[in-house]
């Protein structure tokens, strides 16, 4: 066959897809897997390097070493253009040609044109940002332990995480495990009754998808926890330091985090034919681009015929991005293509320590157990033995030891106090 077939983007989808390629075609085609990162991202347990509870190389795996001795090339490049046309995908440096391409490039931030929101919130969707965000509330803490004017220590101490699904809920719970259990007994100066943890959320209720048992669980665990949690609140304007309500109420913050929504990648968005509402092209039932049955698109970045209403999860992503692979050795076989058919995994979220939720099936319990059955999931799901051990460990070491709280950027790139003076 000698054909060239492009994967673009090196999470669950593009990964899944690789692999599967590689079984499949990898003696017969040149394989190419890009992406601008060069590790697949456990997307679940990012809350919990947001909360100091893992360490954040823990819950990557190398994309090399995810290839192992398998032929696929891998390029760490970063897609600026796609030209189904003329079969070329544009990269920061060069270009790349392809017979066969499958798109699995993720999704970004959806603001909704919330004023400000693009430019004052922190994002919540790659390892640099739950890095990023968990030396802000530190560095955060350590000024408002010295800072003497009661509004000012207010603003530093207060967290707005806007968005009442499952990664706002996560990561609300997560921080408040951190700042209410460790920061709090460590910086002696902040009292716990100075820490505001808020999640704003627009619609009548957080985790739209979940059974309302398991909601009303999921609330009152939240708020048990010392987190005000708001419904019918929707973000109108976010300032660098504050937060506007309902076009009314201005809460002072210093940091707005925003998992309100998602987008498909603007690479996406250019590409010719149909998007929905989010921009994800929409692709026939055996994943192709319109016009194009030479392009598959898989994962956050397309919305497929047969299911257009799946949440943007990660067992959705890997499902498409194994069909993706098998529909491109019958496409080059000549042989008649599959369609995506997918149910719904349910859902678990985790609530901090010792608390979780779960939805799968029938089956629908919360509490401890849940806690416990989140962990096990999770770790199973976890790619690779090492990283398995390691996050185990994290989680077992985290029971006996406190959290670390050290920053690694040193004070004179701090965004608050600005370079020192020479
Ligand atoms: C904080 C958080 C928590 C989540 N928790 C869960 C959970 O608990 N359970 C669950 O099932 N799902 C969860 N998800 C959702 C899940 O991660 C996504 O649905 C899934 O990752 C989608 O897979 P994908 O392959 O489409 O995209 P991604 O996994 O996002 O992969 C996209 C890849 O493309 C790369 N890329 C993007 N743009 C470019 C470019 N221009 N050039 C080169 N490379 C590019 C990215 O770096 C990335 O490697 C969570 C997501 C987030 C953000």
């Amino acid at each position: 066959m000698g054909k060239r077939i492009v994967v673009l983007g090196g999470g669950f989808g593009g990964v899944q897809a690789t692999v599967e390629l590689e079984k499949r075609l990898g003696r017969e085609a040149e394989i190419v897997l890009v992406s601008e990162e060069n590790f697949l991202l456990f997307t679940p347990l990012l809350p919990q390097i947001a909360s100091s509870n893992i360490n954040p190389r823990h819950i990557v795996q190398a994309i090399r070493d995810i290839r192992g001795n398998k032929r696929f090339t891998f390029r760490r490049d970063i897609v600026r253009a796609i030209d189904p046309a003329a079969r070329r995908v544009t990269l920061c440096e060069g270009s790349l040609d392809y017979d066969v391409l499958v798109i699995a490039l993720g999704s970004r931030s959806e603001y909704y044109g919330t004023p400000g929101a693009a430019e004052n919130t922190w994002d919540f969707k790659t390892l640099e940002d739950a890095v990023v965000l968990r030396e802000r509330v530190l560095d955060l803490c350590e000024h408002a332990d010295h800072t003497a004017d009661a509004a000012a220590r207010q603003a530093l101490l207060t967290f707005a995480i806007v968005g009442g699904g499952y990664t706002g809920v996560e990561l609300v719970a997560e921080l408040s495990d951190l700042l209410f259990r460790y920061v709090v007994r460590r910086y002696r100066r902040i009292a716990p009754s100075e820490v505001r943890l808020l999640l704003l959320e627009a619609a009548p209720e957080i985790l739209r998808t979940i059974a309302p048992r398991l909601k009303a669980h999921a609330l009152r665990r939240l708020r048990v926890e010392g987190i005000a949690v708001r419904t019918g609140a929707r973000v109108t304007r976010c300032t660098a330091d504050s937060v506007e309500v309902n076009g009314s109420e201005i809460i002072p913050t210093a940091t707005i985090v925003w998992s309100a929504g998602v987008r498909a990648n603007s690479v996406v968005e250019a590409l010719p034919g149909p998007h929905d509402r989010a921009g994800r092209a929409k692709v026939n039932a055996y994943l192709q681009l319109q016009d194009y049955p030479e392009v598959f698109v898989t994962g956050d970045s397309a919305a497929a015929a047969s299911a257009p209403d799946a949440a943007q999860v990660a067992p959705l992503a890997m499902a498409q991005g194994e069909l993706a692979a098998a529909n491109v050795e019958r496409l080059l076989r000549g042989a008649p293509l599959e369609e995506f058919r997918y149910s719904d995994k349910g859902m678990l979220v985790s609530l901090g320590m010792n608390y979780a939720v779960v939805s799968i099936g029938r089956l629908r319990f919360s509490g401890y157990f849940a806690w416990l059955f989140w962990n096990a999931v999770h770790l199973y799901k976890l790619v690779g033995l090492k990283k398995q051990l390691q996050v185990g460990m994290d989680w077992a070491l985290g029971t006996i030891f406190p959290r670390d709280t050290s920053i690694v950027r040193r004070q004179r790139d701090c965004k608050i106090c600005g370079p020192p003076e020479r």
